[in-house]
């Protein structure tokens, strides 16, 4: 079976005003011919298909918070998919009778795009089934070789319940984390301990003190790719990765729109 992994970054950019060449937040993993979401920022959707992955076979959707560029492309991806089974019978007969779960930690926030969804043509009946569920630390999906584990981060502050998470995802072979948004590197340090791919955001930490601590604390991962990008990075990328692998050498990256990786 193969258990390789392919990360897209379909979104990099912060909560920024619309940004030339970014888009906000929105990363996918593919494995065992299955995708997942892990957040859906603005157009996710469109971008996705129109680099030709194939979005009818989107197992879930995890979502770190609801601020608006980690979730605006949220009701258009399901949107897009009740769209796909409609125009081709592929994808049709592929989703129909399917489960699609959506990780929210405010289930307030997916009635309200429920809402706006079932006012769209057909009522937004579909052939599959959306289903809620709310983001707890702990397993919060265990499937087909990817199993998803959640822990609560401080970007929202402190009090319960949670409303902010971040990601830790394990296959068979390799650890992938993604920070979400956090306060602080901290806020997640034991979670990313012997990562394979550390994905950091930048929108709200520099890329110097991030590095920084990781190389003090001597924290255990195999790459960083920073993703959700600050205004430091979208004003001079080349200097702030210049000044990322002057610490911690040529393992560090910063993402752009519709870039993979691949973890064989
Ligand atoms: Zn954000």
């Amino acid at each position: 079976m193969d258990s390789s992994s392919v990360v897209t970054v379909l979104g990099s950019c912060s909560g920024t005003e619309p940004m030339p060449g970014r888009h906000h937040t929105a990363i996918t993993l593919r494995h065992r011919d299955r995708l997942y979401w892990f957040d859906a920022g603005e157009c996710c959707s469109y971008t996705a298909h129109v680099n030709g992955m194939d979005l009818p076979s989107t197992e879930a959707v995890f979502v770190s918070h609801t601020h608006m560029d980690h979730v605006g492309g949220l009701p258009n991806l399901l949107w897009t998919l009740r769209k796909l089974t409609t125009c081709t019978a592929a994808a049709r007969e592929r989703l129909a009778g399917r489960t699609i779960g959506i990780h929210i930690p405010d289930l307030a926030v997916y009635e309200g795009m429920m809402a706006m969804l079932r006012g769209t043509e057909g009522g937004f009946k579909t052939n599959f089934t959306l289903e809620p569920r709310p983001v707890r630390d702990g397993v919060i999906h265990d499937a087909h070789g990817v199993r998803v584990r959640a822990l609560h981060n401080l970007h929202l502050g402190e009090g319960e319940p949670h409303r902010s998470f971040s990601f830790r995802i394990e296959t068979e072979r390799h650890a992938i984390v993604y920070s979400g948004d956090v306060k602080s590197i901290a806020d997640f340090a034991e979670f990313h301990d012997g990562c394979d791919l550390l994905m950091m955001e930048t929108g709200h930490h520099r890329v110097e003190q991030v590095c920084g601590y990781l190389k003090d604390s001597g924290a255990r991962f195999g790459r960083l790719l920073f993703v959700h990008h600050g205004r430091a990075i979208l004003d001079d990328s080349g200097g702030e990765l210049a000044k990322a692998q002057a610490i911690l050498g040529d393992r560090v990256g910063v993402a752009e729109d519709n870039q993979s990786l691949t973890l064989a």
